[in-house]
């Protein structure tokens, strides 16, 4: 499209060769009266009118002045004669583009028309832009605002006029914070844009609680940038302020959520571990006393009877196991060791842990270590063990007929994230794949067996029992170590379970460790120790038994009624302190949980009692429902010997008796041993 232009002139003549002279470049129009031409620049997009200065009726001067009110053309004068002062004024003050004096030169009136042209073009895309930025300011909600170097506005949107209770945006300009707001709020704001105004740095999403001009608070977003002139210097500030009121709600409401959800997780898992203690010490009695049944002369009929009583309460203890890891799993609590292990040990303890299941079932249970595996490494090995005994332990559970197999092998492609350089090359990514000949999963069950208390096969008729909860388990704990665990499998053929994780290497670990091995070997296993009664002319052994409950008070005293040691008994801890200063007992075993003084109590209160007296300390044994590390950790704190939990095996308490009064030389494991 043809840019437009308008003539203006009282000479028909001079407009015919006005019109000759651009008619090939331009669309023309062209009119000796003024009216017809303020109508023209109204209806068409004129980019330059032309005016003659001295017309019958009307001035030129005053035609321009006329027109600016309905086109934005350029405007360009033309006279004969002129006032020149008058003329130049106009030009310097804007009020005309440029001035042509007649006769004109017509190369250099169409290099003028040219440049009016441009110029036309120039000022209309700044209007746009102009206007672009207009709307933008006055219809976002968000407060946007410049000032001066000394923080006065120059310039506020209408939210933000709004915002400070002006009625319009030009009542805000040379005024500033103070005139609005609290001193404090407004010298604070000051003091930080003259840091902007100093630095050059912009303050980015600093979030603040403000109260409007109507009194209502808002969790205010604000951004400052210093703008800068020509020639770099800051020559003032922008802000933008938005109101954020409905995402910190939003955020508050969610901080709620979570902690209330934190916290009925919490109470799930305080509740789990109170149920878990007050079933365990019920079960520490019937395990014992099914134990001790089992080792008297019994019927074949009532030996079969207490073999049930026994894998009962064993498989009951797993749950109770199950139920408190998962709940330590899910709220976050569980810590994992960090200690050296020798790998090949552990396997083969899982593998002879399993060994009779397999073999009950017919099947094969193999393992295969890669030569590349090292065998000296760092980690828990007690969860290593805990994760591998539950896959397998499943895969003997889900397989009929065939093999299952452990296969252990570096996994090159895992790295371990988040640790430095040196110390990641000490380390290594193994992975453990459990393959079966079982049952298999149907492939849309392979993730979620992997949720709490889900199975593969939820319905009433199911075959095989359990709670689901053994693979969610090993997923928390594997996580925990920063791997990650996995299944294949085809149904009717069999699955692969497997696991990543990265071990710390251990160099020198396997040799040490295989003397240490040596020197166990050496010791008397747990289940072969018997303790030698004490010759008649060795002082007897008396040993202080503090329980609250009386089941355990006489399993207790079955379990160490043929050891020849004297006993004596407290009902809680105050007893027990007592008991122990006077009597100068050579063992103590302690509950934890109990009436009046509780074990950590009493523990703590011997400890200082001894020390005070410089008596030498005696051997306190925690005998606690309490299974965590974390009670572990607490009754060793409070001085403590060792933490032994119940239900407790006959052998395992009298191993422990027996190292902590070897010390002593009170006492010599059988030489049958
Ligand atoms: P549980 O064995 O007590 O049911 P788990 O969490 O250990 O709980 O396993 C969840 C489910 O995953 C099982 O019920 C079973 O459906 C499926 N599953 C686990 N291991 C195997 C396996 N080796 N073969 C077939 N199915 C398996």
């Amino acid at each position: 499209m043809m840019d437009k232009l308008l003539f203006l002139d009282d000479e028909p003549l001079i407009l015919t060769s006005l019109e000759h002279l651009f008619e090939d470049d331009y669309e023309v129009f062209a009119t000796t009266c003024a009216e017809t031409a303020l109508r023209l620049s109204q209806q068409h997009d004129i980019a330059v009118i032309l005016c003659d200065e001295r017309m019958p009726g009307l001035s030129g001067h005053e035609f321009l002045e006329r027109v600016k009110e309905v086109s934005t053309a350029t405007r360009v004068m033309i006279s004969g004669y002129a006032d020149l002062n008058a003329v130049t004024a106009a030009v310097n003050d804007g009020k005309i583009f440029a001035y042509v004096s007649k006769p004109w030169d017509p190369l250099a009136l169409k290099a003028t028309v040219h440049g009016a042209v441009v110029q036309f073009k120039l000022v209309e895309e700044i209007d746009q832009e102009r206007e672009l930025l207009r709307a933008l300011m006055e219809n976002i909600p968000d407060l946007i605002y410049f000032k001066d170097r000394d923080s006065r506005f120059t310039r506020v949107n209408q939210a933000h006029a709004q915002a400070l209770g002006a009625k319009h945006s030009a009542e805000c300009v040379g005024k500033s914070d103070a005139d609005y707001f609290d001193s404090p709020d407004a010298a604070r704001w000051r003091s930080e844009e003259q840091e902007i105004v100093t630095s050059g740095q912009p303050l980015v999403d600093r979030v603040e609680l403000l109260r409007n001009a109507r009194g209502a608070s808002q969790w205010m977003s604000t951004t400052k940038v210093a703008m800068l002139d020509r020639s770099g210097r800051v020559s003032g500030i922008a802000g933008i302020s938005r109101d954020i009121s409905d995402r910190k709600h939003a955020e508050e409401e969610l901080q709620r959520a979570k902690a209330s959800a934190e916290s009925a997780n919490r109470a799930k898992s305080e509740f789990l571990t109170a149920m878990s203690h007050e079933i365990r010490t019920p079960m520490n009695a019937i395990l014992g006393m099914a134990d001790l049944l089992s080792m008297s002369s019994l019927q074949e009929q009532q030996r079969d009877y207490v073999r049930i009583f026994q894998n009962a309460g064993a498989h009951l203890l797993d749950l109770i196991n199950d139920l408190l890891d998962i709940a330590r799993v899910e709220s976050g609590r569980v810590e994992l060791e960090s200690i050296g292990f020798d790998l090949k040990a552990l396997l083969d303890k899982v593998i002879g842990i399993l060994a009779p299941r397999a073999r009950e079932r017919g099947l094969d249970l193999t393992l295969e270590i890669s030569p590349e595996v090292p065998m000296g490494l760092g980690g828990d090995p007690n969860r290593l063990r805990q994760i591998l005994i539950n896959l397998i332990g499943n895969a003997l559970k889900f397989t009929e007929l065939g093999s299952v197999t452990l296969r252990v092998e570096p996994d090159r492609g895992f790295i371990k994230v988040g640790v430095p350089a040196r110390e990641a090359r000490a380390a290594i990514g193994l992975r453990f794949s459990v393959v079966d000949t079982g049952i298999g999963i149907p492939a849309a069950k392979t993730k979620i067996i992997f949720d709490s208390f889900t199975q593969a096969d939820s319905s009433t008729t199911r075959e095989y029992g359990g709670t689901g909860l053994g693979l969610a388990i090993s997923k928390g704990l594997v996580e925990l170590m920063g791997g990650r665990i996995g299944c294949t499998s085809e149904p009717g053929k069999g699955s692969t379970f497997f696991f990543v994780a990265p071990f710390d290497i251990h160099e020198g670990l396997h040799k040490d460790m295989k003397d240490v091995k040596k020197a166990e070997h050496t010791q008397p296993a747990a289940s072969a120790i018997e303790l030698a009664k004490p010759a008649e002319s060795q002082p007897v052994i008396r040993i202080l038994v503090v329980d609250d409950s009386e089941d355990n008070l006489v399993l207790t005293t079955a379990y160490l009624s043929d050891s020849g040691f004297e006993l004596d008994f407290a009902e809680n801890g105050k007893v027990a302190v007592e008991k122990t200063m006077l009597g100068n007992p050579d063992l103590v075993l302690m509950d934890l949980q109990m009436p009046v003084m509780d074990g950590l109590a009493a523990t703590r209160a011997i400890r200082q009692s001894e020390a005070k007296t410089r008596r030498y300390p005696v051997p306190i044994l925690a005998l606690t429902a309490h299974a965590t590390r974390e009670e572990m950790g607490k009754s060793l704190e409070a001085g403590c010997s060792e933490h032994l939990t119940k239900p407790i095996k006959q052998a395992t308490l009298l191993d422990a008796i027996s190292r902590h009064l070897n010390g002593k030389n009170r006492i010599a494991p059988s030489p049958s041993a």
